[in-house]
């Protein structure tokens, strides 16, 4: 049974949008490592404080932080059925580990959907990205806006914008994306997973790729 589908991409490419499409029309939980620690930042724990000094600079938290988080997740009972995940793995040693943690739940991942959109459109998304401070719900002022200026139409909570969405820090998460995370698209090649979705389109048109990929890798298992 199709379960742990990975979303690869850019920062901006669209994929904690499509993860929530996703994850809604297939009841599976959305995992996105960088909700997490968000959240971690917000109340202030130790992961959280140590995971601001990297997510402020736009650079990777170490992966063995990330994967511990990860893996405390995993214990959680949701996840035995499967998952969206959202922003990880993020480096080939996260997809390793990744692999093993699968394993040991008798499962393994299914599908990697890798979103694509051209740098300029990146740095676009991110400048006018708008977040729900309790839910995570994505908006964008001039592509997908809210009914109501900064207030989510989803739970009626605050938007903020991140901070890691300024210019510079944008630019740097780029390049940091060139060099660690983008080796993953090899990797999971290699291993026949891996589907390469256009995300230079409308979010709808988006979406209708990504579920006519996700319905081809369910009719190809056996
Ligand atoms: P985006 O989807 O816009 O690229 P995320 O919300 O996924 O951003 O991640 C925000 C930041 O959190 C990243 O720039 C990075 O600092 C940190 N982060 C998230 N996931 C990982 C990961 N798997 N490994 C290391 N750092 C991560
Ligand atoms: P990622 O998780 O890959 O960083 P997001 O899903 O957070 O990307 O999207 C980044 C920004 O771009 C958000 O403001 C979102 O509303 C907007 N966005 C996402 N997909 C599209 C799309 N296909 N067309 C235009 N804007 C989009």
């Amino acid at each position: 049974m199709l379960t742990y589908i990975v979303l690869l991409g850019p920062p901006g490419a669209g994929k904690g949008t499509q993860s929530k499409v996703m994850a809604n029309e297939l009841n599976l939980p959305h995992i996105s490592t960088g909700d997490i620690f968000r959240e971690n930042i917000k109340n202030g724990t130790p992961l959280g404080r140590l995971a601001d000094t990297f997510i402020s600079k736009g650079q990777l938290v170490p992966d063995d932080v990330t994967i511990a988080m990860l893996r405390e997740r995993f214990t959680q009972s949701d996840c035995k059925n499967g998952t969206i995940l959202d922003g990880f793995p993020r480096t080939p040693t996260q997809a390793d580990e990744l692999e093993i943690l699968l394993n040991s739940l008798g499962g393994r991942v299914n599908l990697v959907l890798f979103i694509t959109a051209p740098v300029e459109s990146l740095i676009e998304r991110l400048a006018g990205r708008w977040t729900c401070k309790a839910g995570g719900h994505i908006f964008h002022e001039s592509f997908n806006p809210p009914k109501k200026k900064g207030v989510c139409d989803i739970d009626g909570s605050e938007l903020f914008q991140r901070d890691d969405d300024k210019a510079e820090t944008v630019l740097n998460r780029i390049e940091i994306y060139k060099k660690q995370t983008s080796p993953l698209i090899q990797y999971y090649t290699e291993r026949g997973l891996l589907v390469e979705i256009n995300g230079f389109e409308s979010i709808e048109k988006v979406s209708a790729q990504v579920m006519a990929a996700v319905q081809e890798a369910k009719n190809s298992q056996p």
